[in-house]
């Protein structure tokens, strides 16, 4: 059964009324329905007639993720378990911060990239998400907030976004021609595929890049990351320049700290030196959240964070520490769909904790900020 999300309104319209032979401005208001009122049931079409809503429910699917699971922390970051028509699932998460409404979004059913300490990572790639797929977590998620208008998309859920370019393309456009989120507000992470962030420079798309650094040299970023036994830094550096220079945004390098393994005062000193001349760049550092499947890995103590910060922040590079949601239930990538896939896990009640591990900031150069 086609599906119509992800499809532009034009596209919609004119399948909708070539296909049931109802007049143009039924399939307007089936697109308008979907992207605008976040109504992503044919039944929620209460504007359409209940036959033309019988024939569509016939001949067409509308939205196709349905929650599984999801787990709330008190501040009000839930993650969702979405699953897809073929069974398959993907984690979304929605985070309300003050004045913006953020949800994080997967790009592809599992990941291909095995990072070391990346619960995703283990998993292998499933298959890519299509635009509408991709479209239909922000709309879902929409749908069951209707108390907060999302304002900002991450790419940081499963899944690597480069690897899945067109279908992440176009849903950017649908999200922003569509739907209304601002190209500035959307934020697409990326392991440095670098062929496809030279791509991405040439799309004059004002989206905010992010590149997963997670280390300040080759030897040790190899063994995190093993993507960069094909781009190294060197490579992946030169790449980055070139998209701030076509593009005039800011890139930001994410950094996961992770204790004894890359956040020793060495590590500080040279991802310093390495950055120290790069306009347009800062460094988000995101501590660890343990995962069951690196268990190598600790999350390293807010004043080893600290320390790490200020020397890098010596060097004139802008760096901020993550604000942190829903720590305790979100943890890190892939990680509520591995409980979910434990045999017998049953969905747990929700962890009840009373503060979140915020960062306590002094030098505005070293302020939390919210993650997206
Ligand atoms: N594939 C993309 C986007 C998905 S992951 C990328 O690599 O950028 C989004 C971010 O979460 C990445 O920076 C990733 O390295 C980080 N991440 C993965 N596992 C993590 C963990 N256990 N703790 C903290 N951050 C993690």
């Amino acid at each position: 059964m086609e599906v119509l999300v992800g499809k532009t309104s034009a596209e919609i319209e004119t399948l909708v009324a070539g296909t049931l032979g109802v007049p143009a401005f039924r399939g307007r208001q089936v697109a308008q329905g979907l992207y605008k009122r976040f109504q992503r049931d044919f039944d929620k079409l209460t504007d359409l007639p209940k036959d033309v809503r019988s024939r569509l429910i016939e001949t067409f699917a509308l939205a196709p993720c349905r929650v599984t699971k999801t787990d709330s922390a008190p501040d009000g970051t839930t993650k969702y378990l979405l699953a897809l028509p073929d069974d398959e699932v993907v984690e979304a998460v929605f985070l309300p911060y003050d004045g913006r409404t953020s949800v994080c979004v997967s790009s592809q059913v599992g990941c291909p990239m095995t990072c070391s300490f990346c619960a995703t990572g283990t998993e292998g790639l499933a298959r890519n998400l299509t635009a509408g797929e991709i479209v239909d977590q922000v709309l879902c998620l929409q749908e069951l907030h209707p108390d907060r208008r999302i304002s900002h998309v991450v790419l940081m859920g499963m899944g690597e976004p480069l690897l899945n370019y067109p279908a992440v393309i176009g849903a950017i456009r649908l999200l922003s021609e569509e739907v209304g989120i601002s190209l500035r507000h959307i934020t697409l992470s990326t392991v440095g595929v670098v062929p496809n962030i030279r791509k991405l420079a040439d799309e004059n798309m004002p989206i905010t890049l992010a590149v997963s650094l997670h280390a300040p040299n080759d030897t040790l970023r190899s063994e995190l990351v093993p993507l960069n036994d094909k781009y190294p830094i060197a490579v992946l550096m030169d790449a980055c320049r070139e998209y701030v220079q076509k593009t005039r945004r800011r890139i930001t390098f994410e950094y996961v700290l992770m204790a004894g393994v890359n956040d020793t005062e060495k590590e500080a000193h040279e991802l310093g030196a390495l950055l120290r001349r790069e306009p347009l760049v800062s460094v988000n550092t995101i501590p660890y959240n343990s995962t069951d499947v690196a268990s190598r890995y600790r999350r390293p103590t807010p004043e080893s964070a600290r320390a790490f910060r200020e020397i890098v922040a010596s060097y004139g590079v802008t760096i901020t520490q993550r604000q942190e949601k829903g720590h305790k239930i979100a943890a890190a990538c892939g990680q509520l769909k591995r409980s979910a896939l434990k045999p017998g896990s049953a969905m747990r009640p929700l962890p009840m904790f009373a503060h979140l591990v915020a960062p306590t900031p002094t030098a505005p150069v070293l302020d939390a900020q919210p993650a997206v």
